[in-house]
């Protein structure tokens, strides 16, 4: 039984006060053992927001990493200083940073096995385009995203990967994928994992949908059976967050 995962991405908002003052308000209501809770916040937010939760089974990530370990790279981060710093995830291959930041999936890929090397667990965002969709090439594309994302990926690295389904005419948009819709790319995504690996390698791998998830609509979804909880963007900056925590 794979157990729920629920991550906030607070994408590029909070100073390290708003940081501190949110996690100050939702804490103790994300403090569950049902799931597993994580917030990916701003680089500069990371060490005051894991000493925020140090006594809570609430785990810190980042957005994203560089694929190096160190060097001249100006304005990169590595993830030994994630690691040291005690965060736990990294989001790669967001579709913002993928669209704004010029990343591929070479690229993804290489942050993927470098991730792994240095213990972070990757959360790799893949998802279409509405013009994708509208071809009928979701799943063709999804397919490609993730084969590239795991080339060169063992089974026993794989196995504690996220993969999180966002179309991309979804995030940000209020527009969120129907329960049919984000359950059958996700399903689609499970097969895809079968045949790099095995069965029991894709049934243990979480996949999560993104994609203006709230907290009205979080419990119909995660309830879906490929669907092993989300990937949430703006309502993770509010309150609401605690109630998608609490759909599980
Ligand atoms: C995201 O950016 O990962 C996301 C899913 O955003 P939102 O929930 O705001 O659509």
């Amino acid at each position: 039984m794979r157990k729920k995962i629920i991550a906030g991405n607070w994408k590029m908002n909070k100073t390290p006060m708003e940081a501190l003052e949110l996690v100050e308000q939702i804490k103790d209501k994300c403090n569950v053992s049902e799931c597993d809770v994580v917030f990916c916040v701003p680089f500069i937010d990371l060490i005051p927001v894991i000493e925020k939760v140090k006594d809570t089974n609430i785990s810190v990530g980042a957005q994203n990493m560089y694929f190096e370990d160190n060097g001249a790279y100006t304005g990169e981060i590595s993830p030994k200083m994630l690691k040291e710093s005690g965060v736990k995830y990294v989001i790669l291959g967001h579709s913002e940073r993928r669209q704004y930041f010029c990343e591929t999936d070479e690229t993804v890929n290489k942050k993927v096995k470098k991730a792994i090397e240095y213990g972070l667990i990757p959360i790799i965002c893949v998802g279409e385009t509405l013009e994708q969709r509208e071809k009928g090439v979701t799943v063709d594309f999804i397919n490609v995203q993730v084969k590239s994302a795991l080339y060169n990926v063992s089974k026993e690295d794989a196995e504690n990967i996220v993969i999180a389904y966002e179309p991309i005419w979804a995030i940000g948009t209020g527009k969120t994928a129907t329960n049919a819709q984000a359950q059958e790319v996700c399903a689609e995504i499970r097969k895809t994992l079968s045949s790099i690996y095995d069965n029991e390698t894709a049934d243990k791998m979480r996949i999560q949908y993104g994609g203006s998830v709230n907290e009205k609509n979080a419990k119909d979804l995660f309830a879906m059976g490929d669907i092993d909880g989300g990937l949430v963007g703006g309502a993770s900056l509010k309150a609401e967050f605690i109630d998608i925590v609490k759909s599980i």
